[in-house]
């Protein structure tokens, strides 16, 4: 067992161990909760109304069960560290969260969007400002699902753009020193349960009914907790980086750029060249940068759905299907089927909540050839002007399976490569670099 953490031991030894102790050595535990139970009373949650104290809090905290009102813990899939945290001795666990000084580093709303719920059913629209906002209920302890910063980056090929001349720093967004100004939103899942099935087209109840046979039953209350509509998945989340001032976003008249990312850790971390996701990242960066310096906002939201939301171990199955069978473009999604049983887990229809979180109505410069994307934010009411696909200097020479097999698969964006001949596109070959 690791070493329990001397802080906490030293602050209250005593009790922090008797505590512990009695948690882990507990006789009785509750499979489930029912409604109406002994003890249960959930707090009151009325989703898309736009004021805050109606539509209540999202309880979710360990500490208040008999009010909690959604199902699932905070944290998203870190959540099961908590209870490591507590066998390790690491955490007392009924330490409760001071807040202090964490409020939002810039305000961001609210919106006419965060009280429509239909527009917003992935996320919480006041989980930024939820110990704030919330603060006069003082018999639950209610946490914050959104965290809003402000942080200084520094980027390779952003001091590229600037010694090749694409970008001149300006002292304010673009410094001296080669990094940017952002403001910069972490945002962790609440699903509204009947928003997300509208928006599959399936039932509530067979939503629930799905979330529970596919987790292997490990959470009966999407079952016997039909009143609570809230679930915090354990999912990865998303993270909005702004460039210029945030306040702009929501005004059509005032320019703003935008990236909608899906995380491919391989190549957006360590440089995979098997891919476009690293370069293309880049230059939406640049693009933002460029359109803040006009007076405009950028704004990259990078979405924890690694290896097309099948994760990362799928992905690199797939990647050895491929070079082992010549990696041809004609084949690039035919593999991800064979291995994984479907082509694409993204869902790209909740992925727009973020945007009207944000408030915005238009995007001129929409950094993406994907159809996916854009279709789902242009069903959900926000207009396109203008389409941008990666240049053509940026694409890996191994990456042009991957390009080449999304404009033969009809990827709007990307027409401007329609003179590719997708049958004759191929990878590097396995053998070559020992798969
Ligand atoms: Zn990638």
């Amino acid at each position: 067992m690791p070493e329990p953490s001397k802080r906490v031991r030293s602050s209250s030894v005593d009790s922090f161990e008797a505590v512990r102790g009695r948690s882990l050595t507990r006789r009785y535990v509750s499979l489930t909760s029912h409604p109406g139970q002994s003890g249960v009373q959930p707090r009151a949650l009325h989703w898309g109304c736009n004021d805050p104290q109606v539509r209540g809090p999202v309880v979710s905290s360990v500490h208040d069960a008999g009010k909690r009102n959604a199902i699932g813990v905070n944290g998203g899939a870190y959540g099961v560290y908590r209870a490591l945290a507590i066998a390790a001795g690491a955490l007392n666990p009924t330490k409760k969260p001071n807040f202090a000084n964490t409020e939002p580093a810039f305000p961001i709303g609210p919106y006419d969007t965060w009280g429509d719920a239909k527009k917003i059913v992935t996320m919480d629209p006041w989980g930024a400002v939820a110990a704030q906002v919330f603060s006069n209920e003082k018999d639950l302890e209610v946490l914050p699902t959104i965290a809003i910063t402000k942080a200084h980056i520094d980027i390779p090929e952003i001091r590229d753009a600037i010694r090749a001349g694409r970008l001149k720093p300006d002292g304010k967004i673009l410094l001296a020193d080669g990094s940017i100004n952002v403001t910069k939103a972490a945002i962790e899942p609440v699903w509204y349960l009947p928003g997300v099935a509208e928006r599959f087209g399936v039932s509530e109840a067979e939503l629930r009914e799905l979330l529970f046979t596919e987790t292997n039953g490990s959470y009966p209350e999407l079952i016997t907790r039909t009143d609570l509509k809230a679930f915090l998945p354990p999912t990865g989340g998303q993270t909005a980086y702004i460039f210029g001032d945030p306040a702009t976003i929501p005004d059509v008249n005032v320019p703003l750029t935008c990236r909608v990312h899906d995380e491919c850790n391989g190549s957006d971390v360590f440089g995979s060249d098997i891919c476009t996701c690293r370069p293309y990242l880049m230059h939406a960066i640049e693009e933002c940068v460029l359109t803040a310096q006009k007076g405009g906002a950028g704004l990259v939201v990078y979405f924890r759905k690694e290896g097309r939301a099948l994760g990362e171990v799928t992905k690199y199955l797939v990647y050895n299907a491929r070079k082992r069978t010549g990696d041809k473009a004609t084949e690039y999604f035919n593999c991800t089927a064979q291995v994984a049983g479907v082509e694409d887990s993204r869902f790209q229809a909740m992925m727009p909540d973020v945007l009207h979180w944000l408030g915005i109505k238009r995007i001129d410069r929409f950094v993406s050839m994907s159809n996916m994307k854009y279709d789902a934010i242009v069903k959900s009411g926000i207009e396109i002007v203008e389409r941008v696909p990666i240049p053509k200097e940026l694409i890996p020479a191994d990456a042009h399976v991957e390009i080449d097999a999304k404009v033969a698969a009809g990827y709007e964006g990307g027409k401007v490569y329609s003179d590719v001949d997708v049958t004759k596109t191929q990878g590097r070959a396995g053998k070559d670099f020992g798969i």
